[in-house]
């Protein structure tokens, strides 16, 4: 730890002065109520030692990176099933595109995307009593952290615009992959949307894609460790939507962005990282979490390859 440590301070402090190109996530209007120049950065070992700069302790929305936690419980309660609604390749297209649906049937080409991450509430609806709470209360126990909530001003706010998810649970419905009801379906994506943590949070509680420890907690397995590899594998692939490819190049660890404009970062064996700048690139990411993180894996060389 003692030698990240300083490397981070370095790289925030050059960051502080960069010039942000992005822009803050304004289509979900509570979303552009954040200030745009917050900046944190916290990395938690595997041996729980931890370090943060910045708003490290600022809670913030975060987003689609709830999709893994989603993705995590489904694949605990569904198992190997899973695969047959939704598949494992990069889609080369925005989160929330419409675009392959129709030609692949119905069957949304990763989790991470909008449509795959529909289809992933999907499932666990089926499987749950009551979908929010208990989501909620996995989150809580993998992560031993009861101060976690949805915000629902965030949840009803996305409501209120989410057009386009609407027309994707609709249009994947009409193929038969999705099983419930269409509103309660985008009803629960949008509160684990809306889901908030701040860095440090964030990178404790995805300690079980890291370490095979943290995948047993209070005795209860959470994933199997093939199935934690799978995941990282996904966030490698897919985790960045059509900047996957850039990502892993730049940066070179499997991931996964929300437009809240969080970033967090798996090294396996060794640390979950977190970074958030609302500022976002023209494909979503944030536009400083990911220079960070390129900066901070070449200076430590840090990558997984
Ligand atoms: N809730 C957002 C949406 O559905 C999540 C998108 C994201 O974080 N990339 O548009």
């Amino acid at each position: 730890m003692e030698n990240y440590k300083k490397i981070i301070e370095d790289i925030y402090l050059d960051l502080k002065d960069v010039e942000d190109t992005g822009k803050i996530a304004d289509y979900i209007p509570e979303l552009a109520f954040v200030a745009p120049d917050n900046l944190g950065i916290n990395i938690t070992t595997i041996n729980k030692e931890s370090f943060g700069v910045g708003d490290f302790e600022k809670k913030f929305s975060i987003q689609s990176i709830a999709k893994i936690l989603s993705l995590t419980f489904a694949y605990k309660l569904e198992g190997e099933p899973l695969w047959k609604r939704v598949d494992v390749e990069p889609s080369g297209n925005p989160f929330n595109s419409l675009l392959q649906l129709e030609a692949d049937l119905g069957k949304p080409r990763n989790p991470f995307i909008n449509s795959g991450a529909l289809v992933v509430c999907d499932v666990l609806l089926s499987h749950l009593e009551n979908p929010k709470e208990d989501f909620l209360n996995f989150c809580k126990e993998i992560s031993n952290n009861t101060s976690l909530s949805y915000n629902e001003k965030v949840a009803q706010s996305e409501k209120s615009v989410g057009f386009r998810n609407v027309a994707l649970c609709n249009f994947i419905k009409s193929f038969g992959n999705i099983k419930n009801n269409v509103d309660d379906v985008l009803d629960f994506y949008f509160h684990i949307c809306s889901l908030e943590m701040n860095c440090k949070e964030l990178s404790q509680i995805f300690l079980y894609l890291a370490d095979d420890f943290y995948t047993t907690v209070k005795g209860k397995r959470i994933l199997t460790m093939n199935e934690a590899k799978r995941i990282n594998a996904v966030m490698l692939t897919c985790g960045f939507y059509d900047e996957s490819g850039e990502f892993a190049f730049r940066v070179g660890l499997p991931g996964k962005s929300g437009v809240g404009g969080g970033i967090i970062a798996i090294h396996p064996d060794k640390f979950c990282m977190t970074v958030w700048s609302p500022k976002l690139n023209e494909k979503g990411n944030s536009y400083k979490g990911m220079l960070f993180l390129e900066k901070f894996t070449t200076k430590t060389a840090s990558s997984i390859f």
